[in-house]
């Protein structure tokens, strides 16, 4: 059993202000395998206020010094990726080789664009070639840094290191259900050597430790990712402070299969779905299916689901694993007996354990035919391994659909026609549109219209937005 009951603040591993033990569970036997401590609002004071005093020193570094630290940073965190696949498999329930190949290197792929970012930044440039204004972008302060736990090391990357890279200090709050990536990253920080109260971690709840933060006046900015239900809450705590709110929320991707898509597309469709357990906040989870493949589709799709294993995390191989916990069980299973009972057809998975299994958080990949666009099964982030299949007859028709839901976040679509790609790609009302399965690059923006949110995570995008923009008069 771990011990990781402190805090890290202040350069320091220190107790927290009173005790409150929280069980951290392994989802793939639901037994506790670590303990750590919820914070109180003593504990984000502390760190705040060693935050505020770091950044005195911290705003006024080089981007030079900053490229060094955050280089040593990444040769450490290459040391140690094997921990890091270890800890989130155990915390997240991600399959060994995917939290290796998927999740762990999605932190490294971070780090090494942040640093490239950084390295082409300039932080102050004059306005025109006729004007005597400079524009300056200067860190905009302390920074609440808030994650969830379905891509852990990926989101406190995306976060963590361009608050780095642009000299704010902050404190981070991961997910109090995964949070052990987040604290070997913490290790990562200290033995880099970064100053002491520029990086600090204070777990906690959302209710408790979340909320301090987004209301806290001392903190400059909150940036948050989580469930859309979440970002409302903070966005009201933060309010009366009027801090800046970075929000990277849910979604309800579609995936438009047109009839002349490649031969693969259903199948490469539910692999892309079911992949993290379908816990991707841009799964594509509603698939539009043009009428005169949908009988064809249907059925590849039941087939592609039937191939899918899933195991214990633990054990290596191109399975999946459990969902993250008892709570999103439940919640998933729910919206599965809704589908049921609102008419659509089961054509794969369903309810029931998987057959090899009888412990843990375990959900057969599942697909739904004959769904409509109105049914709860396509409005709700189920989170979890489960398609709704929708059938399009026209393309005006499969945009109107996709574009029906309170989120835009990524949409997907598959066509031999370049042409047809580009006009469909533009009318999609989402922050990502990922055609024929090609993947976004690193250091390309990240984020959501509408309900998904409002902010643009990696690349030079995600550098600014921990940045203030000042403009100077008289400058020459
Ligand atoms: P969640 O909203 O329950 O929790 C996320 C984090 O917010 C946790 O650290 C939690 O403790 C904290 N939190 C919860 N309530 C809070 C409150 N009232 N105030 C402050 N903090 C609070 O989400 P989750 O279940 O951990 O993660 C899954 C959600 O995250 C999904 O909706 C998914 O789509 C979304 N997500 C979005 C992106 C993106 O980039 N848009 C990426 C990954 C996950």
């Amino acid at each position: 059993m771990l011990d990781r009951r402190n805090f890290y603040i202040n350069g320091k591993w220190i107790a927290p202000s009173k005790p409150n033990d929280f069980e951290v569970i392994n989802p793939s036997n639901e037994e506790t395998f670590a303990t750590i401590s919820l914070g109180y609002k003593e504990d984000i004071d502390k760190a705040v206020n060693v935050a505020k005093n770091a950044f005195i020193k911290w705003k006024e570094t080089s981007k030079e010094e900053r490229i060094v630290l955050l280089e040593k940073l990444l040769t450490i965190y290459k040391k140690r990726f094997n921990e890091m696949t270890k800890a989130i498999s155990m915390e997240m329930g991600a399959p060994m080789d995917w939290s290796s190949s998927a999740q762990t290197t999605s932190g490294q792929s971070h780090l090494e664009d942040f640093i490239l970012r950084l390295k082409g930044f300039n932080f102050e440039e004059h306005f025109d070639s006729k004007s005597n204004n400079q524009i300056n972008y200067e860190p905009i302060g302390v920074c609440g840094l808030i994650t969830p736990w379905n891509w852990p090391i990926n989101q406190i990357a995306l976060k963590v290191v361009p608050a780095l890279a642009t000299g704010c200090t902050m404190i981070l709050k991961p997910s109090e259900i995964a949070p052990i990536s987040a604290m070997l990253f913490a290790e990562m920080i200290d033995e880099t050597g970064f100053p002491s109260g520029v990086f600090n971690l204070v777990n906690g709840d959302g209710v408790g430790v979340g909320t301090h933060i987004s209301s806290h006046p001392d903190i400059d900015m909150v940036s948050f990712t989580g469930s859309t239900r979440a970002g409302k809450l903070i966005s009201k705590n933060a309010a009366d402070t009027i801090k800046r709110v970075c929000l990277e929320l849910g979604g309800k991707g579609g995936n438009i299969v047109f009839a002349d898509s490649h031969p693969n597309a259903v199948r490469d469709g539910i692999r892309n779905v079911m992949s993290n357990s379908g816990q991707s906040c841009d799964a594509p989870t509603r698939m539009l299916v043009e009428k005169p493949i949908y009988e064809r589709a249907i059925k590849e799709a039941a087939e592609e689901a039937k191939l899918i294993k899933v195991d214990v995390a633990s054990k290596k191989g191109d399975h999946i694993g459990p969902v993250v916990s008892k709570t999103q069980y439940n919640k998933i299973i729910n919206l599965i007996k809704s589908g049921i009972d609102e008419g659509a057809t089961l054509a794969a998975g369903g309810p029931d354990l998987p057959n090899n299994l009888n412990k843990g958080y375990f959900i057969k990949p599942t697909i739904f035919t004959n769904v409509t666009n109105d049914m709860e099964i396509a409005k709700k982030e189920i989170f979890g391994p489960v398609l709704s299949i929708i059938s399009f007859k026209t393309e005006e028709e499969a945009i109107k659909i996709t574009n029906d839901t309170e989120y835009g976040l990524g949409n997907y679509l598959q066509t031999e026609d370049k042409e047809k790609a580009k006009r469909v790609a533009k009318k999609l009302r989402s922050g990502c549109v990922y055609i024929n399965g090609n993947t976004a690059d690193p250091g390309t923006p990240f984020g959501g219209y509408r309900q998904s949110g409002n902010g643009r995570e990696g690349g030079t995008w995600g550098l600014e937005e921990y940045l203030e923009v000042k403009t100077i008069t008289g400058w020459k």
